[in-house]
């Protein structure tokens, strides 16, 4: 039996930062990084911008650090393979290949999954779930012959899909089922003009839209939806939302309803087992409440600090102020704060038709969120310190 010092399930940024922190303090510890994709950990932002857009090669630009690193740091990489069972009890988890590794610590960093809306023909070939290389590769490859190409959903992933298809000279339509695009996370005026953009840009709109399935014998022929219409399309992008995977911990402390539950450490209820990205639920120390983000920089820092915690060596908790950013077009949105709910007021600086301006989201007098518009990263980290102040911390 394989016995290791420490065991990261899940080879996407969280999984790796996790190795980062833990070799800042602990350089002989062993340490095994289980990762179900076939690649090292990567800008997995990439594959709905400049991936899909300038048809790199994945190798290029992509990786998130040298494959040398984790060799030089006598990290042992497992890639290509799952955990299948993870045993908390006996501390064992079972690979795909039968092999068993036990285990002293570990950490859950296995992401989350696009969420397969259950209608007729969701299964469909050419009906696309957009979340690792091999899918945006596959995308790639279809938008070269594809006619016409639906994007379902309105969120971050569906409109950044559908701008950068766009920009490929692909023809695109999206169907969301609200009548602004964004709309859960910016106000009604500010969703309508991000729609404008789009519109402008010549993608068709089928808004408030409910997806109803999709036709075709074994590849996508149409789209339909809720009120009966039949869209034509040869390829679909499907961006409904995300479901962390948990199901190696399915009906176990470690698996709630929104995630996987832990403590300020990122340590779940089992001592010596962290959880991180994606599917981690904290609390939130700064806003309050507990909260699951699906964003890059969570992911990155949350590895870091459980990195670090995991070796017993430090004790750090994690404390940051929630923060995503997105590109569509020549669109750079940051959003630093809540965005759950909608906000009461909204402070405009700076003016839309000049798409660049900041938005000051409030519930009552409280500030909860800064959106920037075309602003550099000195600004997004002065939001930063903006709330922090605001909100007393
Ligand atoms: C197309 C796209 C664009 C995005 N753009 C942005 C953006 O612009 N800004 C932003 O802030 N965020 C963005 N995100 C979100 C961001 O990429 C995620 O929040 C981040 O990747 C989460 O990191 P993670 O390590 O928690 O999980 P993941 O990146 O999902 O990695 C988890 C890894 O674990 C593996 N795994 C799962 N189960 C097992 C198992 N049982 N055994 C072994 N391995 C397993 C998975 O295969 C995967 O490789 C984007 C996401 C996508 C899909």
């Amino acid at each position: 039996m394989i016995q290791r010092d420490y065991l990261i399930i899940g080879g996407g940024i969280g999984g790796g930062s996790v190795c980062e922190g833990i070799r800042q303090h602990d350089k002989k510890g062993s340490v095994t990084l289980v990762g179900g994709e076939t690649f090292h950990p990567y800008k997995r932002w990439m594959l709905s911008k400049h991936f899909l857009r300038d048809k790199i090669p994945p190798s290029k630009k992509l990786p998130c650090m040298d494959e040398r690193w984790y060799d030089t740091q006598k990290i042992e990489v497992r890639l290509g393979t799952v955990v299948t069972q993870f045993n908390i009890d006996r501390r064992l988890a079972v690979l795909g290949n039968g092999e068993t590794i036990e285990f002293k610590k570990a950490c859950l960093a296995m992401g989350s999954r696009p969420v397969r809306p259950q209608v007729a023909g969701f299964g469909l070939g050419n009906v696309i779930y957009l979340r690792t290389i091999r899918d945006a590769l596959a995308l790639r490859e279809m938008s070269q012959s594809e006619k016409m190409i639906v994007v379902v959903g309105g969120g971050l992933l569906a409109c950044e899909a559908a701008a950068s298809l766009r920009q490929s000279k692909v023809k695109v339509a999206m169907m969301h089922r609200h009548p602004g695009l964004l709309n859960r996370y910016l106000d009604p005026e500010t969703s309508a003009w991000v729609t404008e953009q789009f519109a402008k840009q010549g993608v068709t709109l089928l808004l408030d839209s409910s997806l109803n399935g999709f036709e075709g014998k074994t590849v996508l022929r149409n789209i339909q939806t809720k009120s009966g219409e039949r869209v034509p399309a040869g390829v679909a992008v499907v961006a409904c939302g995300s479901e962390p995977n948990l199901d190696i911990v399915r009906n176990t402390p470690l698996s709630g309803p929104h995630g996987s539950p832990v403590s300020d450490y990122l340590e779940t209820e089992e001592k010596g087992i962290y959880a991180v990205g994606d599917l981690a639920f904290y609390p939130d120390r700064l806003l309050g409440g507990m909260r699951r983000q699906t964003h890059w920089e969570n992911a990155r820092e949350q590895g870091l600090v459980a990195g670090a915690n995991i070796t017993g060596k430090k004790r750090q908790r994690y404390e940051q102020i929630p923060y995503f950013w997105t590109e569509m077009f020549d669109l750079r949105l940051d959003f630093v704060g809540d965005f759950n709910v909608a906000p009461a007021r909204v402070q405009l600086s700076g003016a839309y038709a000049r798409s660049r301006f900041v938005l000051r989201y409030y519930q009552g007098e409280k500030l909860r969120g800064i959106v920037l518009c075309h602003h550099s990263a000195n600004d997004v980290e002065a939001a930063k310190t903006e709330l922090r102040q605001a909100l007393g911390k």
